[in-house]
C-alpha cells in the first residue's frame, strides 16, 4: 500500500453530479470511479471541483480515502463556455485550502483543459508532477462536426499543457495520434490508459425478467443512451429506422436527458413523424445509472451514432451487460467495439449501413448471443481496478512515494 496523496482537479465536472443530466456525462463518471478505485489501492485522492447549483456540502467522502471538495470558481450558474476567467480564483482557493489544512500532495491529476490550466500552476508551485487527462480536445472536436468550435483559448491552453505536463493520459491510440498530429505533443509523454467500466453494476441481467419489467413483448429493442446533443448524432436513429426492412417488430428506446432536453425530444419527434417512424420510438428521458443495466440487458443492440466520442462509455457499459453495439467508426468507439466480433463499426453518418448492421444482429439470435458474450468478455478487461493499477504505475514512475 502506498502513502501517496493526489489532488484531482475537475473544475467544472463534479463527480457527484448525476450523469446524463445537464452537461454531466462520462467525464463525471470517470473522475468519480477512478478516484474511488485509486483510493482502494491506497492512494488518497482529493477531488477539487467548483461550487455549482445544487451542491450542498463543501466536503463529501466518496470512499475511504477519497473525497470531493467544492471551492469557489465563479458564479455557480455560469455555463462551462464562460468559465475561463474564473480559473485564477479557483486556483487561489485550492492553494489556500491546501495550506490551511496542511496537506501535502505528491501529484496533481487534472481533467479537461480548464482544470489543466489550474493544475499546471499548482504543480509548479508545489514542485510535484502534473498528469493530465483532457477527455476531449478542441482540435479534434472541431474536425468532427461543423459548429463544434470551442473558445480560441482552449486549443492554445491544450497545446501548452501538452508541452508542459509530465504525462498526458490518452484513452485510445486515436487520441494519442491526434495529440501528436494536431498539437505536436511529444509521444514519449503520452500514456495510453483506457477508460473503465463498473463491472459489478454493468453485468448481464436476466433478459426475460428485465424485458418484462420494461414492458417489452416480442419486439427487437434498439437502445440509445446519451444526452441528445448534436455531437451524439441522435437524429441518425430516425433515418436509420426509416431504412429498416423489418420495421414492424422493432422498438427504439431513447434514454438520456441533457440541456434543452424537451426541445431536443420535440425536434426528434417531429422529424420521426416526417419520416413516418414515430410509432417506433419511446423517449424514456434520463435514467439513473443504477437502473441502466436493465435497459442494456433488455436491448438486442445498443446503437451509438455519434459524430465523435473520445472514449464512449455507453458502448462499453452496453458491452459489459452482454449487448452487441453498432457504432460509428469514430474516436474511442473504434477501439472499444471489435468489428464483426462484439458488434459492428459503420461509416460515419450512413443510416443504411447502420440499418444493415442492426438487421444482421436482430435477424440472427445465435449471432446476437455470440456477439454479446464476446462483448462482455472484452469489457471484463476494462474494470476500474485494472485502470487504477495502470494509473498508479504511472504516478509511481513520477513519484517514488506512490507505488
Ligand atoms: N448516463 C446515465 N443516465 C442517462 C444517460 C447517460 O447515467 O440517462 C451515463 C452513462 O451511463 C455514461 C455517461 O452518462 O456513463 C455518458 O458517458 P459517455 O462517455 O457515453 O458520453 P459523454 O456524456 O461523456 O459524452
Amino acid at each position: 500500500m502506498s502513502v501517496g496523496r493526489a489532488a484531482f482537479i475537475s473544475f467544472h465536472a463534479c463527480p457527484l453530479a448525476a450523469p446524463g443530466e445537464g452537461k454531466s456525462g462520462g467525464m463525471n463518471v470517470y473522475v468519480k470511479q477512478l478516484a474511488k478505485a485509486l483510493a482502494g489501492l491506497g492512494v488518497q485522492v482529493d477531488v477539487f471541483t467548483r461550487e455549482h447549483p445544487g451542491h450542498t456540502d463543501i466536503m463529501t467522502d466518496i470512499a475511504p480515502f477519497a473525497r470531493v471538495i467544492h471551492l469557489p470558481g465563479g458564479d455557480p450558474e455560469e455555463p462551462v463556455e464562460r468559465l475561463f476567467p474564473f480559473l485564477p480564483e479557483f486556483r487561489d482557493a485550492l492553494r489556500a485550502f491546501q495550506q490551511d489544512n496542511g496537506l501535502d500532495y505528491q501529484a496533481v491529476h487534472t481533467h479537461y483543459w480548464l482544470s489543466s490550466w489550474v493544475g499546471r500552476a499548482l504543480s509548479s508551485t508545489w514542485g510535484v508532477p502534473h498528469v493530465t487527462t483532457f477527455h476531449t480536445l478542441a482540435a479534434v472536436k472541431s474536425q468532427s462536426r461543423a459548429g463544434e468550435n470551442g473558445p480560441e483559448t482552449r486549443q492554445q491552453v491544450e497545446k501548452e499543457v501538452m508541452a508542459s505536463a509530465d504525462r498526458v493520459v490518452a484513452f485510445t491510440p486515436h487520441e494519442r495520434d491526434a495529440m501528436v498530429r494536431l498539437y505536436q505533443a511529444n509521444p514519449k509523454t503520452i500514456e495510453l490508459i483506457p477508460c473503465g467500466v463498473d463491472l459489478s453494476l454493468f453485468r448481464p441481467l436476466d433478459r426475460q425478467t428485465v424485458r418484462r419489467e420494461l414492458g417489452i413483448n416480442g419486439e427487437n429493442v434498439l437502445l440509445y443512451v446519451g444526452r441528445l446533443e448534436p455531437l451524439k448524432g441522435p437524429e441518425l436513429l430516425l433515418h436509420m429506422a426509416a431504412q429498416l426492412e423489418t420495421q414492424d417488430d422493432v422498438r427504439f428506446l431513447v434514454v438520456g436527458g441533457g440541456v434543452g432536453q424537451d426541445e431536443d425530444v420535440d425536434r426528434m419527434r417531429s422529424l420521426a413523424a416526417g419520416l413516418n417512424v414515430g410509432s417506433m420510438f419511446d423517449f424514456v428521458g434520463r435514467v439513473e445509472q443504477q437502473y441502466l443495466p436493465k435497459y442494456y440487458s433488455a436491448a438486442d443492440v445498443c446503437v451509438v451514432p455519434s459524430y465523435y466520442e473520445s472514449f464512449g462509455l455507453v458502448a462499453l457499459e452496453a458491452m459489459a451487460c452482454g449487448t452487441p453495439v453498432v457504432a460509428a467508426r469514430v474516436g474511442g468507439l473504434s477501439t472499444i467495439v471489435q468489428h464483426a466480433r462484439t458488434g459492428y463499426l459503420t461509416p460515419l453518418r450512413c443510416p443504411d449501413t447502420f440499418a444493415d448492421s442492426v438487421e444482421m444482429i436482430i435477424s440472427n439470435k445465435k449471432l446476437r448471443r455470440a456477439m454479446g458474450a464476446a462483448a462482455r468478455q472484452k469489457a471484463e478487461g476494462l474494470g476500474w481496478d485494472n485502470v487504477a493499477v495502470r494509473v498508479t504505475e504511472l504516478y509511481a514512475a513520477l513519484v517514488p512515494e506512490i507505488r
